[in-house]
Parts: structure tokens; sequence; C-alpha cells
């Protein structure tokens, strides 16, 4: 085990992973913008490196900075919490380069699943059913027009690079479908810098079914169960449910395992999420996969018992799987 780790992060998260550390005596350093003085994550830990202005620009996401805090303080890993730069190779590359540990999945593993499109042709590769649809490299207007009227409306734009319920459009027929491909690509372009888009059919009165898996460096994988977030507004979660319920034991066990095929299909280390989606008849496709420790893992370990920041040190300090 580590003796010292540095949390890349602030707030609630902070304060989560300051409280496992506390519990497995391992030493915690935070880091802080001028606006978190004194805020609450810098009072639990027990060091505290300040890395810059009130803006997230200019302190969460300065990834030299916040290495350099590692290394002046002797922290031999980085919990980069979630959200700021939980998700982001240039970082888990720059932790590797300094020869501190990366608490999060290999670099690989955050690239092959940071594109939706890239990560549903390795999805496809590995057996993992998928929503019917087109993810192809070929963005032709034209031909993307073409599948989806192949594909059948209604059909569901999404940008490929695209996350937090943006970039997504509904189509309801062929007819709309030219404006709306524009107006998807446009709102993609600003807010990921990447106009690429992907389509499924659209699923009516879907559940949003998720499952939590987590591997180590020794090829073992498990997962620990679902979570329902199928109560949404503007396609995102509100409201959290775990166990799903009402899900039969075979179709529980057929996603535990494919969200396990996922994993394994990227070489994936550490906490993740597998993102389904469900029709009403049972039947789940893959959506994404969330490369971190989701602000929702509470739920998870509440039916579980298990302490999910305590699993991800041990498998970042290369121990086995705790179960
Ligand atoms: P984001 O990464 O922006 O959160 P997701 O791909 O995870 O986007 O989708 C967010 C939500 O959009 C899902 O939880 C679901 O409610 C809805 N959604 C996504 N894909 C489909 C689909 N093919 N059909 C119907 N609804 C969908």
């Amino acid at each position: 085990m580590f003796n010292k780790i540095l949390i890349a992060n602030r707030g609630e998260i902070a304060c989560r992973v300051a409280a496992t550390a506390k519990r497995l005596n391992v030493g915690s350093v935070a880091i802080y913008s001028d606006a978190d003085a004194k805020a609450k994550h810098v009072d639990v830990c027990d060091e505290a490196v300040h890395v810059g202005g009130s803006a997230a620009s200019e302190s969460y996401l300065r990834i030299e900075r916040i290495v350099e805090a590692a290394k002046r303080t002797g922290a031999q890993a980085i919990h980069p919490g979630y959200g700021f730069l939980s998700e982001n190779e240039e970082f888990a590359n720059a932790c590797g380069k300094a020869g501190i540990t990366f608490i999060g999945p290999p670099v690989e593993a955050i690239s092959a699943m940071g594109s939706k499109a890239a990560a549903k042709a390795l999805m496809q590769s590995a057996s993992v059913p998928l929503v019917p649809g087109y993810h192809g490299d070929d963005q032709d207007a034209s031909l993307l027009q073409r599948e989806a009227d192949r594909i059948g409306y209604p059909v569901l734009l999404k940008a490929s690079a695209g996350g937090g319920g943006k970039g997504m459009r509904v189509v309801e027929k062929s007819e709309d479908f030219a404006a709306a491909l524009a107006s998807c690509k446009r709102e993609a372009a600003s807010s990921f810098g990447n106009d690429r888009v992907l389509i499924e059919k659209y699923l009516l009165r879907p559940r949003h079914v998720e499952v939590q898996v987590f591997a180590d460096k020794h090829g073992n994988a498990v997962y620990l169960f679902d979570r329902d977030c199928s109560v949404q507004r503007r396609h995102q979660k509100v409201l959290e449910e775990a166990p799903a319920p009402g899900l039969a034991d075979e179709t529980r066990r057929a996603m535990g395992e494919a969200a396990v095929a996922a994993a394994r299909a990227v070489n994936y280390v550490g906490a993740g999420t597998v993102e389904f989606i469900m029709t009403q008849d049972g039947q789940f496709y893959f959506m994404e996969m969330n490369t971190r420790l989701q602000v929702e893992h509470p739920v998870t370990e509440m039916v579980t018992g298990l302490d999910l920041v305590e699993w991800q040190l041990r498998v970042a300090a290369g121990e086995p799987l705790p179960l």
C-alpha cells in the first residue's frame, strides 16, 4: 500500500478519498486554488499545496503543477476523483512519466473509451450487444442520411465526443434529418471541439441501467451489481436506485458478464462503469463506459457494504481484487 497519495480534486470527492486514506493509514495531500484556501478538503488532508488561481483552468486543471506538487510532497500516487482530470489521457500520461501511480485505468483504456464511436466499434468486436445504429468513420452527410433511413425512425444523433446529455438530437422522420444533423454537428463542434456524430435507433421508454466493474493488474475482473438511472431530466440522471428494480436474475447476470467483457476488451484496471440502455422487455445494449469512480458510487457501497475507494487504492498499489 502507498504511504502517501495526492488528491487532485476538491470538495466532496476529495473529502471522500481522504477519509478512506486516513482509515488505511495512508497520508493525504490536498491541492487548492485561491478560492479554496479555507475549504474543508484542505482541512481534512494531512498536507496541502496551493496550485493557483480560483478558476479551475488555473488550478485543478494545471497538469504540470499538480504532478510537481506530488513530487515535492513525496506522494507516490494521485487520485483524480471525478470531473477535472479524471478521464484526461494527458494527465494519466504525465503521472506515469513522473513515476507517480495514476489511481485509475491505463491511458490506453481511457482513450479507447473516450470516443463513443470508437468504443462501440471495439465493443462490437468483443461481442458486447450494441443498439442498432451507425458509428463509422465516414461522416458524409448523404451517407449518414442513408444510414438513418436504413436504421428506421425515430433515430438519435449523438456527438461521439459528447457527454452530459449534450450534442444529442432525436430525429422523427427522414425529412428532418439534414437539419438535425447540421445542428448536432454545430453543438458538438462548439461543446467538444469535435463534430463527429453517430446514429442510434431511438428506443422508446428505455431504462438506463449501469454496472459497476472493477479489475486488477493480475487479470481479475468482477462486477459489483447495477444502478438504475432511468429517472432523468434532459437525458441526465436525477435518481439512482440499486439494485435495479424488477431485473430478472438471468438479465442481471448477463449484463454483469457483458460489462466485465467490455472491461476486459480494453485491459481495464480499477473502478469503471459500463452503461447500458434497456428496452421494456429486458434487451440491453452497451452505451458507453465511464473510466473513473462515479459521483454515485456510494449507492453501490450502500448495497454491497464495500469501500470502493479502498479497492481503488489496493488495486493501484498492485494488490489483487479483495473479492
Ligand atoms: P451522455 O454521455 O451525454 O450522458 P449517453 O449516451 O450516456 O449520453 O445517454 C444519456 C441518456 O440518453 C441515456 O441515459 C438515455 O436516457 C438516453 N439515450 C441514449 N441513447 C439512447 C437511445 N438509443 N434511445 C433512447 N434513449 C437514449
